[in-house]
């Protein structure tokens, strides 16, 4: 039986760094003893159950995959070796599971679209973008026509695809960094980064045309034409969400009093 010395700490070679060089392999490794190494998981681990922000935690699973990946234990110790790829195949498996949660908690489900809270971030981290930068950002807001009249006339799993419909066409629509979110009921924001309130108002138009040209089909005999009405703001620098929500919504006011199925700017 071979009898492990308890008290020489496990080494662990680190391929990417050379400070303390090992020529055992032909090439330069730094030595990382276990102690160190667990530290800093702990430290890590301590950072985790600190926070509940999915996002924070995804963001450190990444530095400690990262710091795993850049390790090599010596010939020696292979049975720590295996001990770091199943920590590190449980700590994929869990990133992977957090990632989904974050995208089931930001993501509308019947529709795919992003939910409030999406929204929410995304508006954040845009509204920055777009002052840092100095380019604009366009939200409109978007309410179906008579949605209460199709509920009530084909019924309301069939209201529900044209939800889905109205995702899926916009999706094809926009540009991939374009967004669309379910803000309500039947009430959707788009976010336009980038561009002026012409060619915002434009692509809506498009999505109209677009929506026009796919009408959903109810029975063989009969489809539905689905319309909406939309407002357009351009953020102002500075500006906060809910102003410039308000803003698109009372311009979506006006599209529908002036005969619904058109787009108005704020
Ligand atoms: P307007 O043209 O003025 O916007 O009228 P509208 O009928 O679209 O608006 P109203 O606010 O009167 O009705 C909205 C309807 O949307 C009522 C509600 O039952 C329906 N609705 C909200 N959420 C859902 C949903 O998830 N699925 C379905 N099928 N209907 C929904
Ligand atoms: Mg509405
Ligand atoms: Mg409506």
């Amino acid at each position: 039986m071979q009898i492990l010395n308890e008290r020489k700490p496990l080494r662990l070679v680190k391929s990417t760094d050379n400070l303390e060089g090992s020529k055992m392999t032909g090439f330069t490794k730094t030595m990382v003893a276990s102690d160190k190494y667990y530290k800093q998981v702990e430290r890590y681990a301590q950072q985790i159950r600190r926070t509940s922000d999915v996002d924070e935690i995804i963001s450190i699973l990444e530095v400690v995959l990262s710091e795993t990946k850049g390790l090599q234990l010596t010939d020696e110790v292979n049975a720590a070796q295996e001990q770091v790829q199943h920590a590190e195949q449980k700590i994929e498996l869990l990133k992977g599971e957090l990632e989904q949660l974050r995208e089931l908690v930001h993501t509308d489900q019947m529709t795919g679209a992003f939910n409030r809270r999406g929204l929410d971030e995304i508006f954040i981290r845009e509204a920055a973008r777009a002052d840092r930068s100095d380019v604009s950002l366009c939200v409109v807001m978007i309410d179906l026509d008579n949605f209460k009249q199709t509920n009530d006339s084909f019924g309301h799993q069939f209201g529900d695809n044209v939800l889905m419909h109205l995702v899926a066409v916009a999706k094809e629509t926009l540009r991939p960094s374009d967004i669309i979110s379910r803000y309500g009921g039947e009430e959707f924001v788009v976010l336009l980064p980038e561009i002026s309130l012409e060619k915002a108002i434009s692509v809506i138009h498009r999505l109209q045309r677009n929506l026009a040209k796919q009408s959903l089909q109810y029975s063989e005999s009969q489809s539905v034409l689905v319309t909406f009405s939309a407002g357009v703001a351009v953020r102002d620098f500075g500006e906060h969400q809910n102003s410039a929500i308000s803003r698109a919504d009372q311009a979506l006011y006006k599209a529908k009093h002036a005969g619904k199925n058109r787009v108005m700017p704020a």
